[in-house]
């Protein structure tokens, strides 16, 4: 997932420059690494005047431009573990042309038992203040067997969690309305990865 969403950052010359640690310690909300991160569950390496520490993706993000940095520590590594079998991720993005920043995105992974979601998050990115997990979508989501109407339930109570700024991408009610259809399209991606990885 990592390097499909890298696929989409930007432009190759950006891509080519930027960094993975740079993306998310700068806290912009339009940055695709820190949903990604939040989704894949990483945890960072953060090392300063008082020593190294690992602070989960989760909680990292305050707000816009806002880390759990501190102004003289700095990302030194990203630990991502790996998908166990029966995992399956999606990663959406909406963007109006190369070179852009999501309109809306989101990120999902989810791991079945049988055909029962075990476990998911959700992440989005930039309809908010800063990348943010939906846990209330997850938890609809987690312990069921996850259908169309249920799909339907999670995308709808991403749209109540969605802040978006307006700008040229588009107003509150369309990048919110984004959100939601990137949350179903990465849902069902991840349903049949999870579905696939498993046989
Ligand atoms: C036209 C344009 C389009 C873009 N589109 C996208 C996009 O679609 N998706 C996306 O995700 N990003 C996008 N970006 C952002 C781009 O990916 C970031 O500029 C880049 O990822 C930042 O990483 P960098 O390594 O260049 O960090 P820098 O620009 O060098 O640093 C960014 C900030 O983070 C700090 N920093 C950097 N590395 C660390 C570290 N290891 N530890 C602590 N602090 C650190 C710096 O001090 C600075 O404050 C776009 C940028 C441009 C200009």
């Amino acid at each position: 997932m990592i390097v499909e969403a890298a696929k989409l950052i930007a432009d190759p010359q950006i891509g080519n420059r930027g960094t993975i640690g740079g993306d998310i310690a700068h806290g912009d909300p339009g940055n695709d690494h820190p949903a990604v991160m939040l989704a894949l569950g990483a945890r960072f390496v953060i090392r300063g005047p008082q020593g190294e520490r690992t602070i989960p993706a989760n909680g990292f993000f305050l707000g816009t431009y806002m880390t759990g940095l501190e102004p003289d520590e700095i990302m030194v590594a990203v630990i991502v573990p790996s998908l166990t079998p029966g995992t399956g991720y999606g990663f959406n993005k909406l963007k109006r042309k190369t070179g852009d920043f999501a309109t809306a995105g989101s990120t999902v992974v989810l791991g079945l038992r049988g055909e029962i979601c075990d476990g998911i998050r959700i992440a989005l990115t930039n309809v908010g203040p800063c990348a943010f997990r939906a846990d209330e979508a997850e938890s609809l989501l987690k312990g069921e067997v996850i259908d169309d109407a249920l799909i339907e339930e999670a995308a709808q109570n991403v749209m109540e969690t969605c802040e978006p700024a307006e700008d040229l991408r588009g107003d509150v009610t369309y990048k919110t309305h984004m959100a939601a259809e990137m949350t179903r399209r990465s849902i069902r991606d991840a349903l049949s990865g999870a579905r696939r990885s498993a046989e």
